[in-house]
């Protein structure tokens, strides 16, 4: 589509009370340059790890694109217009939505429930997550879980750095998706395409990286912090990762539903109404292009409906990964 078409676009009644977002980049060591070549965004830098497509953090807030709300990030309305998310109970919004894209290996890494965090990082919430694979190299691998039975040898093995021993790796393919309770150790490893629906929180314990540089120096480790927060032993993984490549068309598939967030896919082929009767709900394409109501997206865009919104009607050929809380 043309810039001049795309200006002459009117958001008529229907949608003026949907939020169209504009998405925050994160730099990262680990990062690449996919974001832009597959997901056409403008990019900061070819060492860009993170789309922050739904996001009201301190760290980074998406902006509202279009409507009457244009210019407004999303922490700001959530603070100034509390109806347009149910009023809920909640001091901040709650959930944080990424695109992640990793050339090399994250961190090991662990995050705290909401009690350790509020205790320990100056009130912030602790940090559930769960993945949607979007793309990956056959034969991929994530790290997920470790091998430690008791806390003392989880302390040895980390204290000691045997990470062959510790590190736990399960096999991954497109459209797995994969839940990551607080306390579960994890790496989204090199290569992988990710739709990230999580907490609305920013604390992760680093266990080990790799004993890689940044700007000359090695990244903090938070040793004693991931020795209290990680779960011994590891919870039981068979139920934890789980295939949605091919779920019913043109209808909400739930892929989750747990005390922080549900998460749907939604693979619109036709025509598909949406009846909206949560406090709010976070939709981001994942591929393909179609409408909401009358106003076109493709691949990438993110956007939320707001409460009481009158059903919302979606057209086309995408793939859409919805939240709620
Ligand atoms: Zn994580």
């Amino acid at each position: 589509m043309t810039k001049d078409t795309n200006e002459e676009i009117n958001i008529n009644n229907s949608n003026e009370q949907i939020l169209f977002l504009e998405p925050v980049f994160k730099e990262r060591i680990w990062g690449g340059s996919h974001l832009r070549d597959e997901f056409n965004y403008n990019i900061p830098s070819d060492n860009t790890g993170e789309c922050w497509g739904i996001a009201a953090h301190d760290n980074g807030s998406s902006i509202v694109k279009d409507g009457i709300y244009k210019g407004k990030t999303l922490k700001e309305l959530f603070t100034e217009k509390p109806e347009l998310f149910g009023n809920i109970d909640n001091d901040r919004f709650p959930l944080l939505v990424k695109v992640i894209y990793t050339k090399e290996d994250c961190s090991i890494q662990v995050h705290p429930d909401d009690e350790y965090a509020k205790a320990n990082e100056n009130g912030s919430l602790g940090k559930n997550e769960c993945w949607y694979i979007l793309d990956c190299e056959e034969n991929a691998e994530i790290v997920l879980g470790h091998n430690a039975k008791t806390r003392e040898e989880l302390k040895e093995m980390i204290e000691g750095s045997k990470w062959d021993s510790f590190i736990s790796k399960v096999p991954i393919k497109k459209g797995d998706f994969i839940q990551i309770d607080s306390g579960t150790v994890h790496t989204i490893t090199g290569g992988l395409m990710v739709l990230e629906t999580q907490q609305n929180s920013d604390v992760t314990y680093r266990v080990y990286d790799y004993d890689r540089l940044q700007n000359g120096k090695p990244r903090e480790l938070h040793v004693k912090e991931s020795i209290d927060v990680i779960t011994v032993p590891e919870k039981d993984k068979s139920e934890i990762i789980k295939n949605f490549s091919n779920t019913a068309e043109n209808e909400m598939v739930e892929m989750i539903s747990n005390s922080h967030y549900t998460v749907w896919k939604l693979r619109v082929t036709d025509t598909m109404k949406v009846v909206q009767d949560k406090a709010f709900m976070n939709m981001s394409v994942v591929s393909g292009e179609g409408m909401v109501n009358n106003y076109p997206v493709k691949k990438g865009d993110h956007f939320l409906l707001p409460s009481k919104i009158a059903p919302v009607t979606l057209t086309g050929n995408m793939t859409i990964i919805a939240s709620a809380i």
